[in-house]
């Protein structure tokens, strides 16, 4: 087989085999097909789309290309939550933490910032000393200590995710649900979980701006979930603005610290404890969501969660003193005030345009070999919805450099919609809720939507 014979053919609209995805799958992994080869395939993969087959085909390939865990001697449910991601989507950092205090085993595999989009990863390596590096055996050993492990994918899990996922962040090929399904699926299987709670964004600031294309690949990865014998839930949720305040990486610890304290954003704290309390529910902790939202809520209220975040910062390699004083995380040598100009009322924020903004600040990449800048970000004061008068700040923006300072603010100044009507009621943060059951079988038709609003 020939890597040119394979593009030409995903170019031309036609249906690939098992075999040639293993095989680019497999010779991306081993350094054998060069980036610029994957990344012409991988656009036509965005142009062309993916059929059923083809889509399993490839989230399998990329699953195998490492290690499959097997968690069986460690007791417990092993539960684990994704999202498709987003702007100021932050709510890992919360619910990993909570959902191991409450006696999940949490081997969370997460990625780094994704276009405009945040990264856990990079999240975690603000905290001074903090390794999401681990060694297969590191990993086990954390989880098995303290049941949760925050890691990235390595050359031993996930490996061909590791690849893709660096490529299509600088290649404008991140927007395919297929691609998407694999890269998460891929992960989310190899971790060794009995059940999975997905949290696919929809919106100005998501991958998948229109709510069908996001109810897509939710069907998608549920699906895919389901046909693994796993028990998978998505949730399709508001990503139409930041989610909370804080967008960068360090910005949004000092956040989730808030939330874990009892306090933080209303919309992050309320879609955190949703998110718990479908762990909790999927991995039979608690008879149903309501149940799993009211433990989580104790487990905040009680300190546990907190304390469980403590433990794995220590046990990652990390300062565990940023819990107790907030100024230990990076802080930007300056920050700048944007405000409106003039009195209304904040009718939308372009969501996507903010990512940006803190990507050019230095947040994100846009090569593959760029450093993050892990103090620089963005804080909003005012959300959809609130009224605003002239002069009044808009957001702060935190920033160590003047180099592109202006395009940062040029592209926040155009995201805010400032104006005299009454802004439209913010959307319901859930929008769908898509049910597969593992018991259900192949033969069964997709999943079940509830539709929330
Ligand atoms: N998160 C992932 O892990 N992969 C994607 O492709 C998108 C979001």
């Amino acid at each position: 087989m020939r890597p040119i014979e394979i593009i030409r053919k995903k170019r031309d609209g036609l249906e690939l085999t098992r075999e040639e995805i293993n095989f680019l799958v497999s010779g991306y992994t081993r350094n054998e097909i060069p980036d610029y080869q994957i990344s012409a395939w991988l656009m036509a993969v965005v142009l062309r789309g993916m059929s059923r087959a083809e889509s399993a085909a490839l989230t399998e390939a990329m699953l195998h290309s490492g290690e499959v865990l097997d968690l069986s001697s460690l007791p417990g449910r092993k539960v684990d939550k994704h999202s498709t991601g987003g702007v100021g989507d932050k709510t890992s950092l919360v619910v990993a933490p909570v959902a191991a205090a409450g006696g999940l085993l949490v081997p969370m595999i997460s990625g780094r910032g994704l276009a405009h989009t945040g990264g856990t990863l990079d999240k975690l390596e603000s905290i001074p000393g903090f390794n999401v590096s681990l060694s297969l055996a590191d990993f086990l050993r954390v989880l098995g200590e303290c049941g949760c492990a925050l890691a990235g994918q390595t050359a031993e899990i996930a490996p061909a995710d590791k690849k893709l996922y660096a490529l299509r962040d600088v290649t404008g090929t991140v927007e395919s649900p297929y691609l998407i399904c694999a890269s998460i699926m891929s992960k989310k299987l190899a971790e060794g979980i009995d059940a999975l709670v997905l949290d696919v964004k929809t919106g100005s600031g998501a991958f998948m701006k229109k709510e069908e294309d996001a109810v897509y690949v939710a069907q998608l990865m549920v699906e895919t979930g389901r046909r693994m014998g796993k028990r998978t839930v998505a949730l399709v949720t508001d990503m139409d603005q930041p989610l909370g305040r804080a967008v960068g990486n360090a910005l949004e610890v000092a956040e989730c610290v808030e939330v874990l304290r009892g306090a933080g954003p209303d919309d992050l704290r309320r879609l955190c404890l949703e998110l718990s309390g479908w762990m909790f529910y999927l991995g039979q902790r608690t008879g149903g969501v309501a149940d799993g939202k009211r433990l989580a809520e104790e487990l905040i209220a009680n300190g546990r969660g907190l304390e469980k975040f403590r433990e794995i910062i220590k046990l990652q390699g990390g300062d565990p003193g940023v819990l107790d004083d907030l100024r230990r995380l990076p802080q930007s040598q300056h920050k700048m005030d944007l405000t409106s100009r003039c009195d209304g009322c904040v009718t939308g924020i372009a969501c996507e345009q903010v990512g940006i903004a803190s990507l050019v600040l230095g947040g994100g990449r846009e090569k593959k070999e760029d450093a993050i800048d892990p103090a620089v970000g963005i804080v909003l004061h005012k959300k959809a919805g609130d009224a605003v008068v002239a002069g009044e700040a808009l957001c702060t923006v935190y920033y160590n450099s003047d180099a592109r300072l202006a395009e940062a603010r040029a592209l926040l100044e155009r995201a805010f919609c400032v104006a005299d009507a009454a802004g439209r009621a913010p959307r319901p943060l859930v929008r769908k809720v898509i049910e597969g059951n593992s018991q259900a079988g192949p033969a069964a038709p997709i999943g079940s939507v509830t539709d929330t609003k």
